[in-house]
């Protein structure tokens, strides 16, 4: 028997599925309410225009799925997710060069989105407690009698209540407005916009296909090129592939000059993986990928019995693969959160979660936002003192990645989100930064005296 009564959850993306999964542990029912129409099979729906675009599962949110949803790693590899070993099998042209290819303990799996929300919604409708309201919209909140808290949620002319309320609506989620309607002041908002837009397409992997690489990840980035692109296998036998340009840089959607556009990245894989590979969709693009982050848990008068989860409270640079691995982080904590409340009552926890879901958001923002402001045409936030030196750190740290496979381990590690940030500043890391960066000022000084030489003799002469 559970200790409390009703939950509900706004949207059903990955941050509404998971908080649904952890929620039915702890109330006797959970009511997922959902503005679309689910699709009888994995494929695109209009709250998920992003499934059309690669979205790629980073490790540590692959953890957490597989302990929500025991088997859902084997269920996903039988319906052709393919398996990949990040250092292994993905070719990677970083900001500095290519990165080193072996064979590393580390494992991901790759498949389109809509297979993922697909699988995850059949695993959570098996769960008995846990009920889907699709084709209906949240209009509005509705205020405990007191005022100090949120009692339900509207639905067109109808009402809901429940105990527990979770925002998870994603990015054009209204809970800054609704609030303000019950009275409340809207949280602060902060954003990074490096104005980076995607173009996107599905090709049936060519017959015979002979490559070393499973994947190729091009990344646009400050310090390199402004232009990327990706390609992954997914389920199906096919290749998803993505291209990006960033500083308003947008990379087109029509057939002849996507296929343009790939031919100016970097390096020619992709161009040379796909110029006469078959396409299976049209070309989709994308240009909202600004960072936003919402301060809930800054709110001078926070509600009771609510939160706001997933993109709802911040938003990343999709670029960066960080989303759904956050929507994971936050589904575990507010289970831990629930699991340590040992009260009958819910007064104060709601305030308590939305500050640890802030910490779990904390090393992903600022992650995604220091690579974004450097950018010439970042607007929003700026980075200043510190992160100057950061910055520094982490090109030093770049370019020794390049040569050194340790190195590059630790980096990825941190980027799946396996180890913190900080373990890329353990003594054994940083004087090999420090090394190279000695070794880069050294070789600077020698080419600016080279360059200042020659021209001081031909004054003289
Ligand atoms: C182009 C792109 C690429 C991405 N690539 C990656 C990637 O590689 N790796 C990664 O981890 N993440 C990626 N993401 C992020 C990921 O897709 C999710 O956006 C992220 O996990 C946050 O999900 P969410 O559940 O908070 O929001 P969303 O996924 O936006 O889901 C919100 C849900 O709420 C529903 N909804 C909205 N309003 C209402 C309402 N009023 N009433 C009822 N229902 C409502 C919507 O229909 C939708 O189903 C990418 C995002 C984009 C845009």
């Amino acid at each position: 028997m559970s200790r409390f009564q009703h939950a509900i959850v706004i949207g059903s993306g990955m941050a509404g599925l998971l908080a649904g999964r952890v929620l039915a542990n702890h109330f006797e029912q959970v009511t997922i309410v959902e503005r679309d129409r689910f699709p009888d099979a994995p494929q695109p729906r209009n709250g998920m225009p992003q499934s059309r675009h690669l979205h790629v599962l980073l490790m540590r949110g692959q953890l957490i799925l597989e302990a929500l949803f025991p088997g859902l790693r084997d269920q996903l590899i039988q319906a052709g997710a393919v398996s990949l070993n990040p250092s292994g099998d993905v070719a990677l042209f970083s900001a500095f060069g290519w990165l080193p290819r072996y064979e590393s303990n580390l494992v991901q799996i790759s498949m389109s989105r809509d297979l993922l929300d697909w699988t995850i919604r059949q695993r959570l409708e098996q769960v008995e407690n846990v009920q889907f309201l699709p084709e209906s919209q949240v209009t509005g909140l509705i205020a405990t009698k007191d005022g100090q808290g949120i009692a339900g949620v509207k639905i067109q002319d109808q009402s809901l209540y429940a105990d527990w309320i979770v925002d998870a609506s994603g990015q054009t989620s209204k809970t800054p407005q609704w609030l303000k309607a019950l009275g409340y002041e809207p949280p602060a908002e902060m954003f990074v916009n490096a104005f980076i837009g995607y173009s996107s397409r599905i090709y049936r992997l060519p017959a015979g296909v002979r490559a070393d690489w499973k994947g190729i990840f091009i990344a646009c980035s400050p310090q390199g090129a402004t232009r990327g692109g990706i390609l992954f296998p997914i389920e199906g036998d096919r290749w998803s592939v993505g291209l990006s340009g960033a500083e308003r840089d947008y990379p087109p959607t029509t057939e002849a000059e996507f296929l343009k556009f790939a031919k100016t990245l970097v390096s020619p894989e992709i161009y040379e993986a796909i110029k006469e590979a078959e396409p299976l969709t049209p070309i989709y693009g994308f240009r909202k990928t600004e960072n936003r982050l919402r301060r809930y848990e800054k709110m001078q008068h926070q509600p009771e019995n609510f939160v706001v989860l997933g993109h709802a409270a911040c938003t990343f640079n999709p670029i960066y693969g960080q989303g759904m691995t956050v929507a994971a982080l936050s589904a575990q904590t507010l289970d831990r959160c629930f699991t340590q409340h040992r009260s009958s009552s819910l007064k104060g926890l709601a305030r308590k979660i939305q500050k640890e879901v802030a910490k779990v958001q904390n090393q992903p923002w600022t992650f995604a936002i220091n690579q974004d402001y450097r950018y010439s045409s970042a607007e929003g936030l700026k980075s200043q003192g510190l992160n100057r030196l950061l910055d520094l750190y982490f090109d030093h740290l770049g370019q020794l990645m390049t040569q050194k496979k340790e190195i590059y381990q630790a980096f990825l590690e941190v980027m799946h989100m396996l180890k913190p940030a900080s373990s890329l500043f353990q003594p054994g890391i940083a004087i090999q930064v420090l090394g190279q960066a000695l070794r880069s000022t050294a070789a600077r000084e020698t080419n600016k005296k080279e360059t200042i030489e020659p021209s001081t003799v031909s004054n003289n002469a």
